[in-house]
Formats: C-alpha cells, structure tokens, sequence
C-alpha cells in the first residue's frame, strides 16, 4: 500500500474502526511516516471535538422531519448509480475499504451537520424571544412617552386648572393632583403613594358636585401607588366640584362603596 492509502485509512483508525490486519499494517506504516503521525493526531481531535459538541438538544419536529426527509432523498440517490461509481479500477482492498470510509465520513458530515442545525435552532430561538422582549419594551417606552406628551400639552396650556388631592387618615401618605382644562373638561389624574389594592379591586375618581358623586375614572396603580391616568371630567363639575378617590371593585361602581381616601381642598 502507498502512503495515499494510509492518508485514506486514518479516520478510521481515529475511530477505532480498523479490523486487525488493517491496524497492523496502519501502525508499521506510522512507524515510519510523520506526515501519517501529523494526520493521525488531527483526526483524533477533530472525533474527540465532535463528542463535546454532541450536546444535549430539543430540536422541533419541523427540523426533525427535514433532517430525516434529506437522509431518506440521500439514500435513495446513492443506491440508483450504485454501478455507475466504480468507473476506473482500484485495487480490491481500496474497493473493500472506500463504503467504509464514506459512511464514517458521511456520519460525520451528518453529525456535524445535526450540530449545526441545532446551534443555529438555538441562535434562532434566542434571537426570537430577545425580539420579543424588546419590542415589548419599545412599546412600553412609546406610551410612556404619549402619556408624558399628553400631560405636558395640558399642564401647559393657558387656563388648565390644577387641584391638588390630599390624604385622608385611611391613606395618610397618599397624594393626587387632578388636572384639567375647565372648556373641554379633559383631565389627567397623577396618583401617587396609594395602598396596593387587593385582587380584584381598584381605585376610582369622583367628582361631588353638591353632595352628589359622579363617577369618574377607574385606574389600576403600581407597587408605588403611582398611577397616571386620562379623565374627562362633567360638564356639571366644571365650575366647582370636589375630587375624590375610593377603593371599589375593579370594574367600577355608579355610587362611591368605600372610604374617600383622596380628596381636594376645595
Ligand atoms: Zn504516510
């Protein structure tokens, strides 16, 4: 056998898969030749890398079914030409040795390439819920920014008209300040420093025009008790109303149930 030969049989031996004949005459021939010894080192990285890489994965049935499906087009194509590969003659140990050799060295382009599809699944899905995550935010950023904006347009406006909502002994350290334009009635309520309310619950803002309550806004705050909310307060309340704030059931009430916990001065 010429050294061409060896360079063919040395990913087998990197795989352990030289029967003994083949082993023998494998390990005389690397006696003598360092480039076959170079070699030989290279391939056993490359199968030892390959068992790192292998680790465990959960790729989707889309990507299962594809992988299979192109195994099954790749073995009905080998074994159509099956007679046509043999074209030119080699002699009968490379010819006994060449189906080994390819299918090693096609399970290992299709290990690699299982690899690869499942780093890339990986990457993809990452990428995917990053996307998500970020958009997300983007839009969190984006109302903020609307409610600022709308906040500022009124607080700026000539004739906007600002009560301030003081606490009452059942929520001592909370406080309002309700804005709002006296011609349109458009208002927007900053809360700050009210107690979570309990499941099921929120706070709702009244307008008591002569002892009578309106309802107002139902509003949901933060852990801080913040919350900012738009409002539209009654022509009927336009000129002289209190402001009030209660704890009702989160879809709102026609009559106040609960204690006012926030209340302006007039
Ligand atoms: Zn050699």
């Amino acid at each position: 056998m010429t050294h061409q030969d060896y360079q063919e049989m040395l990913a087998l031996h990197a795989l352990a898969a030289l029967d003994q004949a083949d082993l023998r005459v494998m390990q005389e021939h690397l006696a003598t030749c360092a480039e076959c010894r170079a070699d030989l080192d290279g391939w056993r990285d490359t199968a030892g890398a390959l068992a790192y890489v292998a680790e465990p994965f959960e790729p989707s049935p889309q990507v299962r079914d594809r992988i299979l499906e192109s195994v099954r087009a790749e073995s009905s194509h080998a074994r159509v030409p099956a007679n046509v590969i043999h074209l030119k003659p080699t002699s009968p140990r490379r010819l006994s040795l060449f189906p080994r050799f390819a299918a090693i060295a096609a399970l290992l382009i299709f290990v690699t390439l299982i690899v690869g599809l499942v780093i890339l699944w990986q990457q993809n899905r990452t990428a995917r819920t990053e996307l998500a995550r970020l958009s997300a935010q983007n839009e969190e950023v984006r109302r903020a920014r609307e409610r600022d904006q709308k906040l500022l347009e009124l607080l700026s406006s000539p004739g906007t008209r600002i009560a301030q909502l003081a606490g009452t002994k059942d929520a001592p350290a909370a406080h309002a300040i309700l804005a709002y334009d006296p011609k349109s009635g458009r208002a927007i309520l900053m809360t700050d420093g009210l107690p979570p309310a309990p499941a099921g619950k929120a706070y709702q803002l009244w307008f008591i025009v002569g002892g009578l309550p309106l309802p107002g806004v139902v509003f949901a705050t933060d852990a801080g008790g913040k919350a900012l909310s738009a409002n539209q307060v009654p022509a009927e309340a336009l000129q002289t109303a209190v402001f009030a704030v209660t704890q009702e059931t989160a879809s709102g009430a026609r009559t106040p149930t609960g204690p006012i916990l926030l209340r302006s001065m007039s």
